[in-house]
């Protein structure tokens, strides 16, 4: 296989289908050359496989004889040769990855030019000044690209050289002085490299190519692939174009145009362009530019050419497009296309308009194929206005959206400043239960610590309140944090920004979340194409976040952490007096206080879900989250001293401290030492559940176990809850209460019927799930603790600290926490579903760790086989959105429960044939 290909060569299928190869800008160029036959400065691309070939070790022999025929062609194309004394060709050299990275590479320009060629181009186009102007800024270019010299070392004498001639401008730098600063430009660079600047033009384009193969791993390319998740080991192609001129004269000019608006998505042409200047100087912003527009009245056939080449580029591409082209002395060129980037509004109004549009007429797949989780996220969420702002520190971007407000940094100062009417952002080191109602208060929250598992991140995304978390450059002190030496008081403003996790000082404008009518079109379509295959449900604790979720259009809750209930300040001590009561009388009274505070709430959320599907998981505190910090308290007794009450706390806090409480005494396990406790919690939720049946609602409930790892443990729960079903419903039956209470079993339809299942979050009961589905009617993997568990990855502390280390250096593609890990979890997904339906065919299984709202880890659980994801309120549009994308790219092949179900007709029915119903 060749490495180097002309924009004009016969591809065996279209070029831009090819960009593994040709990489993104390769491919447009040569589908544009050689199959619309658009006029485009001719040239050649050196394979992404070369790149990837220089990586492994170093330049690939052949290449060297490749580039000189490709070159020799190219000359024989434009009549001209590169380095020619007379009448030189400039060519440029540009990267061009599969991804756009724009930036991020390098790219060389004016190469060709020497000393004694710099003379041939003044006299060509009898303009000395132009061609001066040129072989500076080559020199410049390639030193600082190529050679690695510092950029500042030659703006340091070009602003010297316009302070000399008084001028601001380049352009006002005379003939003379260029010549003067070509010269010591050459200096600088034999000073540095202790050689001449190379007049080969075999060199100059040998020394290009190699800089932009290295700029793929330079460090701004890394960083910028490590936060678009592109793959490291993909190489970049080098596109090696003639060069042509934009600033020769006025009958010349540059611009960039869009074949509809990018922002909008209004039809139309969209862009700007500048008479008599060069590409770069459209994108600097030192010049005003000129709205396309104004081309018709300057160059009338060059914009009747261009729109005429934009319907082309339109319905070629079903899509619309970016363009950059240049005018040289009255001829038009295409330099560049490509389908443009787009807001996520334009996204939407494209998607849907192009369906109706007889020159492209997408089908509702392909439309929805056009949606990014990111585009819903856009317009679901307030957003920074602008961009280019200066980053303060950066961290994990944890629940998404803008938030600006004054630093406070304990949760009692956030809810008091709020409670005086201003804005708040908590920034705390990490957050627990304890800092919920700051929490609540805030705008939004930053923390230095915790990853996107991590208390704050689970919290603030249930809620949608943008969190930045993890910012590990953040020391945080008594009334201050600082980041280096820029230090941060309390009531001073910060900007955070929840979707890509920077932390600006100040406050930036923000633009509002607002759904344009697409959004419901499109979700609509998503609806349509996945019924039937994968069921989106929501993670919701409360009635208000459950409402919320319905209206996101979630088709139940698929986890109720019931944890969470307890989250609010006044109910945090009575979870605590529970979890350290001494007595089995302390015991009783703390476990009557919750079941009635959860009562009242779980009548909420199932009126707010009614007709839908409730998964309400047991008691599962991690048991560090819950209890009092005794550190504080060892402060407060070495210098307040402690009330008995706090005292009694402290000793209790000690005796249940826990080395590795993620590991210790929560889920399942506090039910075994506690028995009373899940018995209490599945009492108040029959009540209500009873409760709302007799008042002529619908529940549909299901109750979860969490953390299990055997079957002996999951008989012990079930049986606990079996149970306290039955004596739920006896004594509703005894009152007259409900309907359907006399059996604990599952009933016919129109009675209350009660499923229960396990979460599956540790090796162990992905390994054993043919046991553990004996006891299961479901099971709903919790892939945060399977995360965490699998890798041996604190979810609370290994984000922060290693993982982008992990990522830049590709040791991780991806944080396993954001992207489940297809290999390594995915796998124990996989197994856990099929020895759990092998045990029980209509099993139905999902998933509730964070990742059942990421689009790329949804894909993988549907290709194992899950009945649905579940996720919070707000991810769920972009979760019923990834679910049609993954049914339509066939990864729900996999036999599910739902398939399952309509063969095999045997017990129990349960809920998965309710939520059927209810759901499509
Ligand atoms: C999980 O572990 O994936 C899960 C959903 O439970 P939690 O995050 O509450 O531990
Ligand atoms: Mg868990």
């Amino acid at each position: 296989m060749p490495f180097v290909f002309d924009f004009d060569h016969a591809h065996r299928k279209p070029p831009m289908e090819m960009k593994d190869l040709l990489g993104g800008k390769g491919a447009n160029l040569a589908e544009m050359t050689s199959v619309l036959k658009l006029p485009v400065p001719p040239g050649f691309t050196i394979a992404a496989t070369a790149c990837r070939a220089y990586m492994e070790s170093g330049w690939p022999e052949t290449l060297t004889g490749e580039v000189a025929k490709a070159r020799a062609r190219l000359e024989r194309t434009m009549g001209k040769r590169i380095g020619d004394p007379s009448d030189p060709l400039l060519v440029s050299v540009r990267s061009g990855a599969k991804f756009s990275m724009p930036g991020m590479m390098d790219t060389v320009l004016n190469l060709g030019l020497n000393d004694q060629s710099v003379e041939g181009l003044a006299k060509q186009t009898d303009d000395e000044r132009f061609a001066y102007d040129s072989y500076r800024r080559f020199v410049a270019m390639y030193g600082r690209i190529v050679l690695g010299i510092p950029g500042d070392e030659f703006d340091t004498l070009l602003e010297a050289a316009k302070e000399l001639a008084g001028t601001t401008s380049d352009a006002g730098v005379p003939v003379e002085l260029l010549r003067y600063l070509v010269d010591a430009y050459q200096q600088i660079v034999e000073r540095h490299t202790g050689r001449p600047f190379p007049q080969d033009p075999d060199e100059q384009l040998r020394g290009a190519i190699e800089a932009v193969f290295a700029s793929w791993n330079g460090p701004r390319a890394v960083a910028y692939r490590v936060r678009e998740r592109i793959a490291h080991d993909l190489g970049t192609a080098v596109n090696v174009q003639a060069m042509v001129f934009g600033n020769r004269d006025d009958a010349s000019g540059t611009g960039v145009g869009f074949t509809r608006d990018p922002a909008t998505g209004a039809t139309g042409e969209y862009g700007d362009f500048l008479v008599n200047a060069q590409g770069e100087d459209v994108v600097a912003g030192i010049r005003n530019t000129e709205p396309l527009s104004a081309l018709k009245d300057e160059f009338p056939k060059i914009h009747k050419e261009l729109l005429s080449i934009f319907a082309r580029l339109e319905a070629h591409y079903r899509d619309m497009c970016d363009t950059e082209f240049t005018i040289e002395q009255g001829k038009l060129w295409m330099l560049q296309t490509r389908v443009g980037k787009r807001t996520g509004r334009a996204a939407l109004k494209m998607a849907v308009d192009m369906v109706g549009e007889r020159a492209i007429k997408l089908t509702k797949a392909e439309a929805l194929g056009r949606i990014t989780g990111e585009h819903l996220e856009q317009v679901l969420h307030p957003q920074f206005a602008g961009t280019g702002h200066r980053v303060l520190a950066r961290g994990l971007g944890a629940s998404p959206g803008a938030a600006v407000g004054r630093v406070y940094l304990t949760a009692d100062d956030a809810q008091a400043a709020a409670e005086r009417g201003e804005r708040v952002v908590l920034v705390r080191s990490e957050t627990s239960p304890e800092d919920v109602h700051g929490m609540l208060a805030a705008e939004g929250i930053l923390t230095a610590r915790g990853g996107l598992v991590s208390h704050a991140a689970v919290v603030a995304r249930g809620w949608g309140k943008p969190a930045v978390v993890g910012a590990e450059s953040l020391r945080i002190s008594a009334g201050s944090f600082s980041v280096g030496d820029t230090v941060v008081n309390e009531g001073d403003w910060i900007s955070v920004d929840g979707t890509n996790g920077t932390v600006v000082l100040g406050q930036v404008a923000v633009s509002e979340g607002e759904t344009p009518p697409e959004f419901g079109i499109i979700l609509e379509w998503a609806d349509e194409i996945r019924a039937g295959h994968l069921g989106v449900r929501a993670n919701a604790d409360t009635g208000p976040d459950a409402a919320n979720a319905r209206r996101h259009g979630a088709e139940g809750i698929g986890l109720c952490r019931t944890e969470h209930m307890f989250l609010a300040e006044d109910r945090l001590p009575v979870v605590r007096r529970m979890i350290l009561a001494s007595t089995p009388q302390e015991e009783e009274e703390a476990l009557e206080a919750l079941r009635v505070a959860q009562r009242a709430d779980f009548e909420e959320i199932l009126e707010a879900m009614d007709g839908l599907p409730v998964t309400i998981r047991l008691l599962d505190p991690p048991l560090h989250e819950f209890l009092p910090d005794t550190q504080d308290l060892a402060i407060k007794e070495a210098t307040e001293g402690l009330t008995d009450e706090e005292s009694r706390l402290f000793e209790a806090a000690k005796a249940w401290h826990e080395f590795n409480p993620m590991l210790g005494t929560r889920g399942v396990r506090l039910g075994v030492i506690k028995p009373g406790l899940y018995a209490m919690q599945v009492r108040a939720l029959m009540e209500a559940a009873l409760g709302r049946s007799a008042a002529g609602g619908h529940p549909i409930v299901e109750i979860m176990i969490p953390l299990t790892v055997s079957r002996e443990e999951m008989a012990l729960a079930r049986s606990w809850v079996t149970g306290a079903v039955e004596a739920a419903r006896q004594a509703a039956a005894t009152t007259g209460r409900g309907s359907g209470a006399s059996s604990a079993k599952p009933k016919a339809s129109g009675s209350l019927e009660v499923l229960i299942g396990t979460m599956i979050e540790t090796p162990r009961a992905a390994l054993r799930a043919g046991d553990i589905a004996e006891e299961a009617d479901f099971f709903s993997f919790g892939t945060n603790d399977l995360t965490q568990m699998t890798f041996g990855f604190s979810r609370d502390d290994v984000e922060g600290r290693m993982m982008s280390a992990y990522l830049e250096q590709g040791l991780l593609k991806r944080n396993p926490f954001e992207v489940v890990d297809p290999d390594g979890v995915g796998e124990l997904v996989r197994i856990g579903v099929e020895r759990g339906r092998a045990t029980r065919p209509t099993l139905k299984i999902g998933v509730c760790g964070e990742h059942g709202g990421d689009p790329e880890s949804i894909a993988t659980f549907a290709r194992a086989g899950l009945d649905y994801v579940s996720c919070s309120p707000f991810r769920v549009p972009i979760a019923r959105l990834a679910a049609a994308q993954a049914v339509l790219a066939g990864d729900t092949g996999a036999r599910s429960a739902a398939k399952a179900r309509t063969k095999a007709k045997s017990k129990p029915t349960g809920a998965a044939g309710s939520r059927s119903k209810a759901a499509r």
